[in-house]
């Protein structure tokens, strides 16, 4: 019997049983290898406990990845990098069955390890280490300050199913595993059928690596349509696919009755435009012509980023279409495992099939064949005996007709489209009706930035290409964890990744309005109005001493005219509202000299300090820093320092103290405001 691919539910790994087959609803679906055509297993989740993968998602995932802080979760992604980024050779070996040369494969593979690093600096550098984070700052709601409100984020108390295309079995699974895990939501992994079986091999090491919390990983191999009846309100569905399934999952009770959150990023048409500045000879027609290459190339143009429309002006069309099949006829076709490979066969003979009858649809629809379709393809196929599609240029007829912006063939297709001014360059880019990203190869600024504004509201990333940051650019089709993946309209109209931004799609928003004293205790984070502890100096305490609201108010200090002066000469800052009293009057500001903003901040350092040796290790900046009421000769200044947020590291001997900062005059007017931030050691 051929081998079954496995599925890890509910802590097990479950491989169906043959009797489980025979009943099931779906027959098991065989996969095969792109290039040899050979049979490699079968995929089907029969026999698989739907129920029990709800739940042990819902009760030991919840309980045992919430009982983590945002950075020991950030902690674990970090070492689970490490232990995945010395077993990539075997995910090599695995992704060359799914047609993906070494070079394409990196992408997959590195690329996807590379998010977990991404989101555990995510998680200790823009997180607090704590299960609630805090979101924007305190909103006064009352006359007298005693009802203040504030959004805070937690965690949901569900799953996320993610759900992936077949095109990226790695880094689909770990871009979106990342930012989940961080939110502490435990996570079902539901892979494409084609290439389930990498993602397997590495769930597989997750599972193996001992890091992860139980619950916080299940992997279903095969049709995972029996756990929609088990979602409800808490729980999330991240989609990754085409339009069509992006609809028809939209369309789930869990999702319109229950309201499941759902999030899609589906097919789209993206493009590429050369600037009207960009004549061939130009170093940037040479990029854009490189970029499209690229595009159609890697990945056998499986990339829901790649360039699907090019669009270029009129007047070089003909170059364009020349140097794009010039270059594509020097990349080398065959056996992924070659290294003089560049374009490999697509993932399957179903694949093949729909990319060719997409390319003869948007011939019927109104293009022309440039370099080569269907028989070009058949030659490839006989060669070398796999699901080979040939590099395909078209030019469409009629920039305007719609089959080269409605048809995505999912192959090394692209489509010539030609433009005649910047108007109909915007028009024709925001004809994909929404797309992932649009990139724009031009040197000029002016065109660039008219440009990029109109058509900024139909794409999610945009790449702005020229010579100047060619060399050091990651290209059109890479989505970068950092920055935002998705798009508007027919893309799904979904985000992922783009940093912290990613991690609040798995976490509840919410808006708590109470006392400073309660907001304070519940967000963990001093609230200005709430109670601060006097004492000791907080300076001599350590972390293991030091609480929220423990603060300092110092003695008074008077500012004289020769300590402005005295200032001013020694820094060099004889700006005249400090020097001259007749132009200091004449300004609306002030009343006449006063004194430095940073005299003021230098002297309430010298209020506040506690100079001898102790756990303070250093201050590492100020954040927020606002000048408010001027300060005169002879006035006198107090500062109140409170500690504010206590973050202590998981790796490290110290921590980060945030310290609220506030001074005031002899009026208890508020001169300034800012935070100190420093670091603490823990004892
Ligand atoms: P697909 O056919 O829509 O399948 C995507 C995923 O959905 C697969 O895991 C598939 O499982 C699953 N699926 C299909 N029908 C389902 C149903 N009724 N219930 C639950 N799950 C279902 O897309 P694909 O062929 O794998 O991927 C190619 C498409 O994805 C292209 O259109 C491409 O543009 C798009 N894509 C988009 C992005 C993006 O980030 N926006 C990224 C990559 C790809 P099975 O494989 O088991 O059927």
């Amino acid at each position: 019997m051929t081998d079954i691919l496995s599925s890890y539910v509910a802590g097990a790994w479950h491989t169906p049983a043959a009797s489980d087959i025979a009943e099931a609803a779906a027959p098991a679906r065989p996969v095969r290898d792109a290039g040899t055509g050979e049979l490699l297993h079968e995929v089907s989740s029969s026999g698989v406990d739907f129920a029990a993968v709800a739940d042990h998602a819902k009760t030991t995932g919840v309980t045992e990845l919430q009982k983590l802080t945002f950075h020991q979760r950030g902690v674990i992604l970090k070492k689970l990098g490490g232990y995945l980024m010395e077993r990539t050779k075997g995910y090599h070996e695995i992704s060359f069955t799914t047609g993906t040369t070494k070079r394409d494969a990196f992408v997959d593979i590195e690329g996807g390890i590379g998010t977990l690093f991404t989101y555990s600096g995510v998680a200790r550098r823009q997180m607090p280490n704590s299960t609630v984070h805090l979101d924007g700052g305190v909103e006064r709601l009352s006359k007298n300050g005693t009802f203040v409100g504030r959004h805070i984020l937690t965690s949901r108390q569900g799953l996320a199913i993610q759900i992936n295309a077949f095109n990226f079995p790695v880094w689909g699974m770990l871009e979106k595993f990342a930012p989940m895990f961080v939110a502490g939501v435990p996570v079902v992994v539901k892979p494409a059928t084609d290439t389930a079986h990498l993602t397997r091999a590495v769930v597989a090491d997750m599972v193996e690596s001992g890091l992860l919390p139980d619950g916080a990983i299940q992997l279903i191999s095969g049709d995972v349509t029996p756990l929609f009846d088990h979602l409800a309100e808490q729980d999330a569905i991240a989609f990754t696919g085409s339009a069509a399934t992006a609809r028809r999952l939209s369309g789930l009770d869990c999702v319109t009755e229950r309201g499941t959150r759902f999030f899609a990023e589906a097919d789209s048409l993206n493009f590429s435009l050369l600037g009207p500045d960009a004549g061939p000879g130009s170093q940037e027609f040479d990029l854009f012509v490189d970029g499209v290459v690229a595009e159609m190339t890697v990945k056998a143009g499986q990339k829901c980023t790649a360039i699907r429309r090019t669009i270029v002006p009129q007047a070089h069309a003909e170059a364009v279409g020349e140097a794009i099949i010039a270059k594509l006829t020097a990349q080398g076709v065959g056996d992924p495992r070659e290294k003089s490979t560049r374009l490999g066969p697509v993932v399957s003979d179903k694949q093949r099939s729909d990319v060719l009858d997409a390319i003869d649809e948007i011939l019927a629809g109104g293009a022309h064949l440039l370099a080569g379709g269907r028989e070009e393809s058949d030659r490839l196929a006989a060669e070398h005996g796999g699901a080979y599609v040939a590099a395909t240029v078209l030019q469409a007829d009629d920039a305007w007709v719609d089959a080269v912006h409605d048809i995505e063939a999912f192959g090394p297709v692209t489509s010539i489209i030609t433009y005649t001014d910047t108007e109909e360059a915007v028009r024709l880019a925001a004809r994909g009706r929404g797309s992932l990203v649009g990139s724009v190869v031009t040197h000029d600024s002016e065109f660039a930035t008219e440009f990029v504004r109109k058509i900024a509201p139909w794409h999610g990333r945009i790449l702005v290409l020229d010579r100047d940051d060619a060399e050091e650019s990651t290209g059109h089709g890479s989505p970068l964890p950092n920055l935002i993946h998705g798009g508007p309209g027919r893309a799904g109209g979904g985000e992922e990744m783009g940093g912290l931004r990613g991690v609040e799609h798995f976490m509840q928003r919410t808006a708590i309005q109470a006392s400073p004293d309660m907001l304070t205790a519940i967000g963990g984070e001093w609230v200005n109005g709430s109670e601060r502890h006097l004492g000791d100096h907080p300076f001599t305490k350590s972390l293991s001493d030091l609480r929220v609201g423990d603060a300092l108010e110092s003695d008074w200090r008077e500012v004289t005219l020769d300590d402005i002066e005295h200032f001013a000469n020694f820094t060099g800052d004889t700006f005249y509202a400090h020097m001259n009293e007749e132009a200091a009057a004449a300004n609306p500001f002030f009343p006449g000299r006063v004194a430095h903003g940073y005299l003021i901040v230098s002297f309430a350092a010298g209020l506040f300090v506690q100079p001898d040796p102790g756990p303070v290790l250093a201050n590492y900046g100020l954040e927020g820093l606002t000048f408010i009421t001027p300060v005169s000769p002879g006035d006198s200044l107090k500062v109140t320092l409170t500690a504010k947020r206590i973050t202590p590291r998981e790796t490290d001997e110290y921590g980060e103290v945030r310290w609220d900062a506030q001074v005031v005059n002899q009026r208890h007017e508020p001169v300034a405001k800012y935070d100190v931030l420093t670091l603490v050691a823990k004892s």
